[in-house]
């Protein structure tokens, strides 16, 4: 793998595209940093080097042109608090201020540029805009894990200006290395545990995973479609109603395969989709008229954990219930406990990106667990086995 420990970057100047995408509350506060502090090591083994430093980055989802709210100038002080030193910003990502601020760049120092998605051009793939974006560095070095499966000009395209010098940032090869972990020769018992929403966003993973696992556990409101299928009443728990089927062809699946497929036996119900509800417990498949599932109830933690605390490899993707309210994270709680006793006892834990990374910092456990993806959808499309547009770019 290409990573940037194959070479030095003194008197160099890398074009690192990141993923600085972080949430910003109303007054332009960054509400969860990790996405930065992810991608520190690649800037700083730079700089220590003697390289320079252009960092390029999107930032929400502008309409194509430049919008106050989704300016990157609000993360420059943040970001040289925690680079222990001033960051300078290029206020248009392309053109001839963006040029002469990156030529006049010296050894050690680091230039952030404005949000690359205020062109179009830049969810486009735009060649054209990929080399002027060139222009800028001597290098190119990817670190933005989170957007490594889509092909955008500065994930994918542009690395074809750098033939022989582009790189994968630190975060990049650990977050590919962890996904292999998981694909090759993982140690069994493999437990993937599979929640969130929708069946329908996971169907390929899960197909895949079917031939790699000792045992599935499916929670979260994606349940709610098996339990459907099995002739079950779910009252007004979330469901696919057009992916009955597809629910039976996976239980059907796991059984040919010999994998054990966990669903809930037990709920917590609710009268409404609010952290006020009024709340009850009910068996799978028994849930009256005018209630819905917002978690797995007491048996099924029983159920799952033991399953969990058992395996020696665990991938965890998608939240058992509704965790953003109080009332209804007792479940995701108590398989974060689960994955973190076994990651304890020597077993491998992957948490996917996305909802279940955001559970796990929620309840402080980050450091609990063996590695948590930065990548929802990257992570996901990685696992199915699909070639990453920005992976590619560099191996090629
Ligand atoms: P996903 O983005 O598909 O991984 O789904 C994550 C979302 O699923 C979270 O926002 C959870 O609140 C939600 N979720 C989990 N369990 C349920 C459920 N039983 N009913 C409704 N939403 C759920």
């Amino acid at each position: 793998m290409k990573t940037v420990d194959q070479i030095s970057f003194s008197g160099k100047k890398a074009l690192i595209r990141v993923d600085f995408n972080v949430p910003l509350d109303e007054n332009y506060n960054i509400t969860d940093d990790n996405r930065m502090t992810a991608a520190l090591p690649t800037i700083k083994k730079i700089l220590n080097d003697g390289g320079a430093v252009i960092l390029m980055s999107h930032l929400g989802r502008p309409k194509g042109g430049p919008e106050e709210k989704y300016s990157l100038k609000h993360i420059v002080s943040h970001l040289s608090d925690l680079l222990g030193q001033q960051v300078q910003f290029a206020d248009d990502c392309i053109g001839a201020a963006a040029e002469s601020k990156a030529k006049a760049l010296g050894k050690g120092e680091v230039l952030l540029l404005e949000n690359l998605r205020f062109y179009k051009e830049e969810e486009k793939g735009d060649k054209d805009f990929a080399e002027k974006l060139s222009k800028l560095g001597d290098i190119y070095v990817n670190d933005a894990f989170g957007t490594a499966h889509r092909a955008h000009a500065s994930t994918a395209i542009i690395a074809q200006f750098f033939p022989n010098a582009k790189y994968f940032g630190y975060l990049m090869a650990a977050e590919l290395q962890n996904a292999e972990k998981i694909l090759n020769n993982a140690p069994k018992p493999f437990t993937a545990i599979m929640g969130g929403s929708k069946v329908s966003d996971k169907i390929e993973l899960i197909e895949k995973l079917l031939d790699k696992v000792d045992n599935l556990i499916i929670g979260g409101g994606m349940a709610y479609t098996f339990a459907k299928a099995d002739g079950g009443t779910i009252g007004t728990s979330l469901v696919e109603a057009d992916k009955l089927d597809l629910a039976l062809s996976l239980v059907k699946k796991a059984k040919e395969k010999g994998v054990t497929l966990l669903l809930p036996v037990d709920n917590v119900i609710a009268d409404a989709f609010s952290n006020d509800a009024k709340t009850d417990i009910a068996k799978t498949g028994k849930i009256p008229d005018n209630w819905m599932g917002l978690d797995i109830g007491p048996e099924t933690i029983k159920l799952f954990s033991k399953v969990v605390e058992e395996s020696k490899t665990i991938l965890w993707n998608g939240p058992m219930g509704v965790f953003e309210m109080e009332k209804f994270l007792v479940g995701t709680k108590a398989i974060a406990d689960a994955v973190a006793t076994a990651t304890d006892n020597g077993a491998f834990s992957l948490i996917g990106g996305g909802d279940s990374a955001a559970a796990v910092a929620k309840f402080g456990m980050t450091d609990d667990v063996s590695y948590v993806s930065t990548g929802g959808g990257a992570l996901l499309e990685y696992m199915e086995g699909k070639e990453l547009p920005g992976v590619k770019a560099i191996n090629d």
